[in-house]
């Protein structure tokens, strides 16, 4: 479950964002393309020899107007508190400069582990090039060529060689969310008036910081885990405030969620940045609740409400699926509802159905608008079976899958959340070649 961090650090142009496209690229282009979702490519999900690991270009993340020394050293900071390991890229063209030396100070006096890599080494000649790079006293350097992908592999097995030994989280089968959204919506106020009426439990082992940025908790009789509770309280970090910052905090909170909180701030509306988050949220399948918070700001009159959901329905088109529930941290209105919501919406994302009971569903839709048919070729759907929950994923076995139009799909998609309770859930719905 504890799946390690690897941040890349170093100073501008040396390569930071080519490698880290190296080495997660394929992982990004699987995920599904939401339309209106810009991504942000500083944090991915990344993979080496079957080792999982979250992987962070920290020369994403800038500060507004700050020198050029500050910018990379708040770079350095994010890596030292984020990640398990870091990758120090220094440009073997160049040489050791001044800037390199700084930041391997810096890090030097971190408990981080550090594999330097020395880029633009594109050919076999210029590999002595690395050696001046032993100078910067952080071990070997590693030659490597982003541009070429070359030696990717060598500086890979040291990063993950400098894992921590994580004993695996006990399993406590917690359910695990998380609250995300923008700066100042309320996150830390929502968990901390969520918390207020809890039995709060602290974890017997110390010293894994996992324990330290969770919280768990007991309700409706089950064990909850909020995912970064000390992210989301914030420790008043300069960069804390930036949008690549909180951003990438939220896709960290995502991926080790089961059912994530989208929060909005009642009082302001929807900006792009809600957008955005709850993309990500969407695209990693998670079970998802809109929490509208700051209820108790607004001038209510019968329609506010339904206008408010209207307004929300209209910009979050592609999470038409996700309960909306309107809550107040100050005055605790409808919070107590929530742990039971989470589960609920828990349970729809780990839901199993029966193949009988799916194929019933879809020949009944079938029956009612039959497939369509495409330039004479008609879609044929034999068979359904689910094969995946969280989310839940069914594979339609047809004649010809590219025949299973945008429509045609949400229209029995939307059959089957009919027959079935997928509150808060999204469906994916594959369209398989029947062999
Ligand atoms: P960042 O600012 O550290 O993220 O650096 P970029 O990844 O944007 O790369 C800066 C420049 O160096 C770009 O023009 C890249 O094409 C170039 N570059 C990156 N990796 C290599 C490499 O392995 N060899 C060479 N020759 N150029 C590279
Ligand atoms: P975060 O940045 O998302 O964690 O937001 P905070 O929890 O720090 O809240 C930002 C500000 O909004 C603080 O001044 C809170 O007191 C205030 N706030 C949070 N929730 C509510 C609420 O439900 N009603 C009102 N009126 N203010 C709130």
């Amino acid at each position: 479950m504890a799946k390690p961090t690897v941040a890349i650090v170093g100073k501008p142009n040396v390569g930071k964002s080519t490698i880290f496209n190296r080495i997660a690229g394929a992982r990004i282009s699987i995920v599904e393309d939401t339309p209106g979702v810009t991504r942000d490519r500083i944090y991915a999900p990344a993979e080496w020899l079957g080792v999982n690991f979250n992987l962070i270009d920290t020369g994403g993340i800038e500060l507004s107007d700050a020198p050029f020394m500050k910018q990379i050293t708040a770079q350095a900071e994010i890596a030292i508190d984020e990640a398990d390991v870091i990758i120090l890229i220094v440009d073997g063209k160049q040489g050791v400069t001044d800037a390199d030396e700084q930041v391997a100070h810096l890090l030097y006096r971190s408990d981080t582990p550090v594999v330097v890599a020395v880029n633009k080494i594109d050919n076999f000649e210029s590999r002595t090039n690395a050696y001046d790079f032993y100078a910067l006293g952080l071990g070997d350097p590693y030659p490597i060529s982003g541009a070429h992908g070359l030696g990717l592999g060598d500086l890979l097995d040291a990063v993950i060689r400098n894992f921590p030994e994580v004993p695996d989280d006990a399993p406590d089968n917690s359910l695990r969310f998380s609250l995300i959204g923008r700066p100042n919506v309320g996150k830390s106020s929502l968990v901390n008036a969520m918390l207020g009426d809890q039995r709060v439990i602290v974890s017997q082992v110390a010293g894994t910081t996992r324990d330290a940025i969770d919280t768990k908790f007991v309700a409706d009789q089950q064990l909850f885990t909020i995912v970064d509770t000390a992210g989301i309280r914030k420790r008043g970090k300069v960069y804390e405030k930036t949008e690549k910052y909180s951003v990438m905090r939220a896709m960290k909170a995502i991926e080790d969620s089961s059912v994530v909180l989208v929060v909005l701030n009642a009082e302001e509306g929807i900006r792009e940045q809600d957008k955005r988050v709850a993309g990500y949220a969407h695209d990693a399948g998670k079970g998802i609740i809109i929490v509208v918070n700051k209820w108790d700001t607004v001038k209510k009159d019968n329609h506010t409400q339904q206008q408010f959901e209207a307004l929300i329905r209209s910009e979050f088109q592609y999470l038409a699926y996700a309960p909306i529930i309107f809550v107040s941290a100050k005055t605790k209105q409808r919070l107590g509802q929530l742990p039971s919501l989470i589960k609920q919406i828990n349970n729809n994302h780990t839901k199993r159905i029966q193949s009988s009971h799916l194929n019933e569903i879809i020949m009944d839709a079938i029956g009612m608008t039959p497939t369509p048919t495409i330039k004479t070729r008609k879609l044929r759907i034999y068979y359904v079976t689910q094969v995946a929950t969280a989310p839940p994923t069914i594979v339609l076995f047809v004649n010809e899958p590219e025949l299973l139009h945008f429509s045609y799909r949400r229209y029995l998609e939307n059959q089957i959340r009919k027959q079935i309770d997928f509150t808060g859930t999204p469906l994916r719905l594959i369209a398989r070649k029947r062999k």
